[in-house]
């Protein structure tokens, strides 16, 4: 559900926002100009008639409101107060009776934007109320903003809520090209902590561009990024305070809503499913929290089609790392825990835990025998994620399942570098791993097809022509020999032929 949601965010950010801000535009125009009665009253005959035959002409309806033609438009394109245009009522009729008169009244700018090679939307209405007015679509717009930055940065529903104007800096190579954003912000520990400190957030650029838009939508003097937006009547005016959660949910509710409503009038199958949500509808929270899922399980995929997952996630984990305030990691590690713990169930499930070979296959085979005989529950393995996550803080077997091998984590036989224990887990720093040397090291059948793998891409290099120099060839012989001794050493039959 989140990668269309995140999809339709981005294209609001990046090909829907023009056009909105183009109509915002307008009407801040709107409303520092002052339209009063023009002191020549035939000269506003005149320019009313002029206009009608520019509808005419173009064989557009005029501007309607209410099934009539939208006075308070027409006088604002004329520059006049509404009662010279009412006095000219009759013009008006004429005109509709060629023309007709719309179901709205839009801004008179260009849709830019496009959906299937069409205007997204066939303009942007003036009065509030219009499903694709200014005011509507502004909020979808912010909407679209907080989805962005919260999902792609971990931030807390309030640390989002605390950002301001200004709180990107863009760090930039020496030909001026940019490589690095960061965001500025209060973290909060939890809920429950309303101080706040500041902190700095390592970002990806279409976080940077989501914010980018919230500093145009809202107006110069408004500082906090979420605050309630001045359009239509809902706006309480002079309220610089950021919206709450709740006005947040309420907003995505409503973005899903219009974005799904848009896919079905425009035959679209891209819809954001709605199952899962709570009974309340969306939550904020749910960000965070599938972010954390998604680092802690490493798709290395695509999210939003362009969007390289991965790519994020060392840039947020980056960042994170120098705001352990906002206790981000934590939640990470606890997710990897949960998934290390989801994986042993398998493996016990498939009786797997004893296939194991190599110096710690007993040790694993014992400790996920007692794994397996915690999580037992009424006969049934427990898959209860509550459930999993206080098993796996409190007994956690310290199995690390990986390509090559899985290590079974013994500190004092540990050859690697120690774990830089940034952390709540304290996990192996599986970097500096020895694992030919290592004690730790078990085996799975998927691990030894790794390394049999990796004998025969040693075997073909070695084979290409033109020969390789002779110090390359020396080391991958040497490499060869000493994945192939392991495998001796360590697998039932041996290593391969
Ligand atoms: S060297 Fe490798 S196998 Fe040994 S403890 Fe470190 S990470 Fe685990």
């Amino acid at each position: 559900m989140l990668g269309p949601l995140l999809g339709w965010a981005l294209r609001f950010v990046d090909e829907f926002a023009p056009d909105i801000m183009a109509a915002d535009s307008h009407w801040r125009g709107t409303r520092t100009d002052t339209f009063r009665q023009p002191a020549d009253g035939a000269d506003i005959g005149l320019r009313i008639r002029n206009l009608m035959n520019e509808y005419i002409t173009a064989g557009r309806p005029l501007p309607g409101y209410r099934g009539r033609p939208n006075v308070v438009y027409l006088a604002r394109t004329l520059h006049c107060d509404r009662t010279s245009v009412d006095r000219h009522a009759d013009v008006l009729a004429a005109a509709a009776e060629v023309v007709g008169i719309g179901t709205d009244s839009y801004f008179d700018i260009p849709i830019n934007g496009r959906l299937d090679g069409a205007p997204w939307v066939e303009g942007i209405a003036t009065h509030h109320t219009a499903t694709h007015s200014l005011a509507v679509l502004g909020r979808h717009l912010q909407a679209a903003c907080y989805i962005v930055i919260a999902f792609l940065s971990g931030m807390r529903d309030s640390e989002v809520k605390h950002l301001r104007r200004g709180c990107v800096k863009i760090k930039r190579d020496k030909d001026g090209n940019p490589y690095r954003w960061t965001v500025t912000s209060l973290a909060f520990k939890g809920e429950d902590d309303d101080a706040g400190v500041e902190a700095t957030w390592v970002v990806g650029e279409p976080v940077a561009r989501a914010i980018a838009v919230l500093e145009d939508l809202q107006p110069p003097e408004s500082d906090y990024l979420f605050a309630r937006l001045r359009h239509g009547s809902g706006a309480k005016k002079g309220s610089a305070e950021a919206l709450t959660t709740k006005a947040t949910s309420t907003q995505i509710n409503k973005f899903i809503a219009y974005v799904n409503k848009l896919c079905k009038a425009t035959d679209r199958s891209d819809t954001i499913p709605t199952t899962g949500h709570s009974r309340t509808g969306f939550k904020t929270s749910v960000f965070r929290r599938t972010l954390a899922w998604f680092i802690a399980r490493r798709p290395g995929g695509a999210i939003a089609g362009a969007l390289q997952y991965r790519h994020h996630s060392i840039q947020m984990f980056e960042g994170y790392a120098g705001t352990s305030s906002s206790g981000f990691r934590a939640e990470v590690e606890a997710e990897q825990a949960i998934a290390r713990g989801e994986t042993y169930i398998a493996m016990i499930d498939a009786h797997e835990h004893t296939d194991l070979t190599g110096p710690s296959s007993e040790e694993v085979a014992r400790r996920l025998k007692d794994f397996g005989d915690r999580t037992q529950f009424q006969g049934q393995l427990a898959l209860d994620r509550h459930r999993l996550k206080r098993i796996m803080k409190r007994h956690d077997p310290a199995v690390y399942p990986g390509e090559y091998i899985t290590c079974v984590h013994d500190p004092a036989k540990a050859l690697c570098e120690r774990a830089q224990r940034g952390g709540s887990e304290g996990l192996p720093e599986h970097g500096g791993c020895k694992p030919l040397a290592c004690r730790n090291v078990a085996l799975t059948p998927q691990n030894v097809a790794a390394w049999t793998r990796e004998l025969t891409r040693l075997e073909k290099r070695l084979a290409s022509r033109p020969e390789m120099p002779p110090l390359l060839q020396h080391r991958l012989r040497q490499r060869h020999t000493e994945i192939s001794d392991f495998l001796t050493a360590n697998t039932p039959t041996g290593a391969p032929a």
